[in-house]
């Protein structure tokens, strides 16, 4: 075994993949020696606030003693069954509060074991919906440009083309329909010009589409963008109209961070077919769901499978629902909504005179996430180094620099965010300028 601390990373470094990086090229990385509250401990001894709740999940802290205790108390209970022919209260309390705060009239719920599984268990579902109607032709997707929907398969061949590098897997992945991106962000006046791409695409191909999947109102890894909640309401009537089912992928934005404790209530829509995912579990477990209506359903089960087709073994593990359960009734019992109010204000107040830096294209505010577009690259190994140096974690990417932080940052662990945010990013050094 490897106990000192430069040949674990040593060791990490030659043999070890972490997300979408080289094994010839590889950028460091801080190992992490415990975590409490918004920080984490670092082996090198640094405290860092994480402005990235650990990519959107650790929305109530890290070691908090609550989601603890119910994670503890489910071990002593049992830890997993399997879910075929065998149920539990755990995971039916869980389905049956995700019934009551999605929006109304997703009744159905599919236990899944991550975000992109939640995604391809939808993808599924509107192709076996379809089937059963009759309707075999409706067998691909329409998606908008900048969107991400996950890494495997399925989800990959609705991730924006460009970003996720489709033609390296073409042959493999199957070719579906992009709408240009909507341009008209949130806080900005609707103009229905936006739509047209999206109309020329559902009158084009209708035939073919089973259903329409998007992030509502916020695209997150593929661009982090807000648009316009008129857009989202044209995509619930076009998809009625063209009877194509509409998956919402809420696994980012899902359980408050926009404001809304679902990003589609921005629109007052309800989607046929929803993901949930990542700040689920309060970020202690791997867990997701798709929740779907009594037709999508019905339909489903009545058609030449007779049932959905889809069981993974480790299907509503008792301690990740153990844990969704108790994160979710800190949602409430935290009063989510005030304390993501309270961050959007700071990070408005705190983040937008940086809009006129010679570095900063755009900046961007919306519940609990605060975005700055850079005019160029960042280096991410420096700048890394220097957000660690200075005490906070924040993780960009190409030109994204953002924080989503945890809904129990104090307003001085934010303004440390914030204002290191500003200090780095007016340094020239950290981008790529060539
Ligand atoms: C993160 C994410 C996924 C994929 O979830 P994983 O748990 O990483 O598989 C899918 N859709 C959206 C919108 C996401 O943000």
């Amino acid at each position: 075994m490897i106990n000192n601390c430069t040949d674990l990373l040593q060791y990490d470094q030659d043999h070890i993949w972490h997300p979408y990086t080289s094994m010839t090229k590889p950028l460091p990385s801080y190992m992490v020696e415990s975590a409490q509250g918004v920080y984490l401990k670092l082996a090198s001894g640094e405290k860092v606030i994480d402005g990235m709740s650990s990519w959107w999940s650790v929305v109530h802290g890290y070691n908090n003693p609550v989601l603890n205790d119910a994670i503890k108390q489910q071990v002593d209970t049992f830890s997993h069954v399997m879910f075929g022919g065998l149920t539990h209260e755990p995971a039916i309390n869980l389905c049956k509060t995700l019934v009551e705060l999605t929006p109304q009239g997703l009744e159905k719920v599919f236990l899944a074991d991550s975000g992109s599984v939640a995604v391809e268990v939808a993808i599924k579902m509107a192709l076996q919906y379809q089937h059963s109607k009759g309707k075999t032709d409706k067998n691909r997707l329409l998606t908008i440009k900048n969107g991400y929907h996950g890494d495997t398969f399925a989800a990959m061949s609705v991730c924006d083309p460009v970003n996720g590098m489709h033609q390296l897997f073409s042959g493999f992945m199957t070719e579906n329909y992009f709408a240009d991106a909507p341009q008209i962000s949130f806080a900005e006046d609707f103009d229905e010009s936006d739509l047209h791409s999206l109309k020329e695409q559902f009158s084009l191909h209708h035939q073919n589409i089973a259903a329409l999947i998007l992030e509502p109102i916020v695209q997150g890894a593929g661009g982090m963008r807000f648009y316009h909640q008129d857009y989202l309401k044209a995509c619930r009537d076009l998809c009625d109209q063209y009877d194509v089912l509409l998956i919402a992928d809420e696994i980012a934005t899902g359980f408050g961070r926009t404001g809304k404790l679902f990003a589609c209530e921005h629109a007052s829509i309800t989607p046929d077919i929803l993901c949930v995912g990542k700040a689920l579990t309060g970020g202690y477990m791997t867990l997701a769901a798709t929740l779907c209506t009594t037709d999508v359903a019905e339909t489903i089960s009545k058609g030449e499978a007779g049932v959905f087709m889809h069981g993974p073994t480790f299907m509503g593990n008792p301690l990740a629902c153990a844990a969704a359960n108790a994160s979710l009734k800190l949602l409430i019992d935290n009063d989510w909504h005030s304390q993501v109010a309270t961050i959007e204000q700071q990070l408005t107040l705190e983040l937008s005179s940086l809009k006129l830096n010679k570095n900063v294209q755009d900046v961007r505010v919306l519940g609990a996430i605060g975005v700055i577009e850079a005019k160029h690259s960042v280096n991410m190994a420096l700048i890394q180094k220097m957000f660690v140096e200075n005490g906070v974690w924040i993780r960009p990417f190409g030109k994204l620099i953002y924080i989503m932080p945890p809904f129990v940052i104090s307003p001085e662990e934010l303004s440390k965010l914030t204002s290191v945010l500003s200090e780095i990013v007016d340094c020239d050094e950290v981008f790529d300028k060539g």
